[in-house]
């Protein structure tokens, strides 16, 4: 332990368990809340470690990192002092899906993290690995380490990513790690496993890493960086870091042919691997063997540092003996001398069902344990850093007495859409976000989510005071810029002056409403009213996406004040969904295992038919669950 640690009171109010995505914002995140918190990790050089592609962000995960920052966690902050290839993806579609992405100078974004939670108020890290969690009843009361320390506190939050019984494959050869050169945590899964938590395994790969100098790139397509950049967090209005290109190269056949003559060798296709891996980044085998008719898949070549002159070539991860991955690749343009510095690989892992956990992460069954992350099925480092967020902030409120506690809505991020859909449909192969997943995907964009959540941040106390006077400046801008817009009008003879064409229909349009004509922009609109022109950039911005979908805004509201409603209406944990008579045994027992505690989650749950939603809903209006009700919204804030 370092020498602060040793110093306090051995009672800690949070202990959070490893040291990745997750763990980096649930333990600062608790600190932020005022908890004394204890960030327990292996190895403290690898704390915010990018376990595989250097890059943050994209479609979806863009939004949930947005988020976070909204929350005043460390993801973006962090992602921009090491950010090397800003862009913004989607940029052909509609604003709500753009997703902000960066290339990241990976040793910088430890080393950065590392920096910062060593200095962060009410956080120590404590070099350790934790092998059991005690309780007292169904309490959790303590942490037991590997040199069987025991570390007493009020709440653990678990976030162990990989690590569980953690498996690495490569072809034939397979042993025990967490990720790479780690060790695994097999105590840590017993002691889960003790618990009668429900778990399955779940794997995931990760492509070789190539020296640059080896690398052929003259004939290869450049990408370059935005020259706009976006900054993740709302606190920065610029990015330092230089920005640097990365190059595009494609399989072929030949590479798909020492794909297919080799498929028996991979872990995938031997028999060895058995568990399910992330669908939407698949490996090049099952690239290969999924879509057998095509020719070539594209691949990114992303350099992992300004300094480093390591390669991640993206969309490459395979799980095959280095022989084959030798071969193949040396079959792709460019990489036809390429010296590999590190294999591909596979790994597969414990992961615990969701399903069990209260939309605070907490369990349903234990007090005081939560989790987070890869632990919970998800994949990504948004994702589990999403999620980290959640559990940091309620582990934090649970033990602070304030009897609150902290849920995000999927009317109010993308957050709340992930753990919404973990706790009720549970994860059966590893869960990633995006867009798609979200009902209310024009509302939860990431130009706003600081409108969304530093309000909600500051009232339950994870938002600093320099964050929460920042957004109350942004706040009074887009407000007065919102009443400016609609007070500022032409008619359509004033507009073709500008050159902006109307119907002729002598009404006049507020700045919106030009706005919101195709073709038009701020620049246009800056002509015919100078006093738009001293807005802030992202203030436009703003007004612009705004205009566009002002047609649409109106109705997604009303969607979700009803939606609203009928998250209040909620399910007792204790409701015994044996004595509710007209339920079919399918439907009782997916409610029993997800015990949803709103209506509303209950109908998200797959195979629940409309039918058993009054059924439920009769029950609890007949048994009159409203001072239930009543108690818990008072909590939740
Ligand atoms: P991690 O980042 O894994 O962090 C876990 C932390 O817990 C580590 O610091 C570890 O040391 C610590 N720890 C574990 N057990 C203990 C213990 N008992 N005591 C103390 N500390 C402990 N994501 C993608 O989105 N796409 C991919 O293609 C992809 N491929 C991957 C390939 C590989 C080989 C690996 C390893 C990961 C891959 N990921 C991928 C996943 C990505 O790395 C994770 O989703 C993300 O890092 C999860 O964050 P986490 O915080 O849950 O866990």
């Amino acid at each position: 332990m370092t020498d602060k640690a040793k110093k306090t009171s051995p009672l800690w109010d949070v202990i959070v368990i490893g040291g990745g995505h997750a763990g980096c914002e649930a333990s600062t995140a608790a600190a932020r809340i005022g908890a004394k918190t204890l960030l327990l990790t292996h190895n403290k050089n690898t704390i915010g470690t990018l376990s595989c592609n250097p890059a943050i962000g994209g479609v979806g995960k863009g939004h949930i990192v947005k988020e976070i920052d909204a929350l005043d966690g460390v993801m973006g902050i962090v992602a921009d002092a090491s950010g090397i290839q800003y862009r913004m993806l989607n940029r052909s579609k509609g604003p709500a899906v753009w997703g902000p992405r960066t290339q990241i100078d990976r040793h910088m974004y430890s080393k950065t993290m590392q920096h910062l939670i060593a200095k962060y108020q009410n956080l120590y890290t404590c070099k350790a690995s934790a092998q059991e969690i005690l309780f007292k009843g169904n309490r959790v009361v303590g942490v037991v380490d590997n040199d069987l320390k025991t570390y007493r506190c009020g709440a653990v939050v678990i976030t162990s990513g990989t690590f569980l019984n953690g498996k690495i494959y490569m072809g034939d050869n397979v042993w025990d790690a967490g990720r790479m050169g780690d060790e695994p945590s097999k105590r840590l899964a017993k002691c889960l496993l003790n618990l009668g938590l429900s778990r399955g395994r779940l794997k995931t790969g990760t492509p070789a890493r190539l020296d640059r100098h080896s690398i052929d790139y003259t004939a290869l397509e450049k990408q370059k960086p935005d020259s706009d950049i976006v900054p993740f967090s709302y606190g920065n209005t610029r990015v330092d870091m230089p920005q640097i290109a990365c190059h595009i190269t494609h399989t072929n056949q030949r590479s798909h042919a020492i794909i297919r003559n080799n498929l028996h060798r991979s872990a995938f296709y031997n028999g060895n691997i058995k568990s399910a891996g992330p669908r939407y980044c698949p490996s090049i085998e099952d690239r290969v063997v999924r879509f057998s008719e095509k020719t070539q898949h594209q691949v990114f070549l992303e350099p992992e540092g300004l300094e480093d002159p390591t390669i991640y070539p993206n969309g490459l991860s395979m799980c095959m003996p280095k022989d084959v991955q030798k071969q193949f690749y040396h079959s792709v343009k460019g990489l036809e001398s390429v010296h590999i510095k590190q294999y591909a690989y596979a790994v597969e892992y414990d992961y615990m069902d969701s399903r069990e956990l209260m939309p605070t992460l907490e369990s349903k069954r234990i007090k005081g344990l939560f989790m987070a992350g890869q632990i919970n099925g998800t994949t990504g480092y948004e994702e589990a850093a999403g999620q980290g967020v959640v559990a940091g902030i309620n582990a934090a409120l649970s033990t602070t007495n304030r009897n609150k506690s902290f849920t995000i809505s999927r009317t109010d991020g993308y957050i709340g859409v992930m753990i919404d859909d973990l706790i009720t449909q549970g994860a059966t192969e590893p869960y990633r976000m995006f867009t798609s997943r979200a009902e209310y995907r024009l509302h939860l964009r990431q130009d706003n989510a600081d409108e969304r959540l530093t309000e909600k941040g500051v009232a339950c106390g994870v938002v600093g005071s320099n964050r929460a006077k920042r957004w109350q400046k942004k706040k009074q801008q887009i407000l007065e810029a919102r009443s400016l817009m609609q007070s500022l009008k032409a008619t359509p003879s004033q507009l073709k002056k500008v050159g902006i064409t109307t119907r002729k229909d002598g009404r006049l349009r507020n700045a919106f409403d030009v706005l919101s004509l195709p073709n038009v922009g701020f620049e246009d609109l800056q002509i015919l009213w100078q006093q738009l022109i001293s807005l802030s950039r992202e203030v436009k911005t703003k007004m612009e996406i705004e205009a566009l979908y002002r047609g649409y805004l109106p109705r997604m509201q009303r969607d979700i004040l009803s939606f609203k409603r009928e998250e209040k209406i909620l399910i007792p944990p204790n409701m015994n969904f044996d004595s509710i008579g007209g339920l079919s045994n399918e439907v009782r027992t997916k409610l029993k295992v997800a015990r949803p505690t709103t209506l509303s989650a209950a109908s998200r749950i797959s195979g629940v038919t409309p039918a058993a939603l009054i059924t439920i809903l009769h029950h609890v209006r007949k048994n009159s669950y409203a001072q239930h009700t009543k108690e818990i919204l008072e909590k939740t804030l």
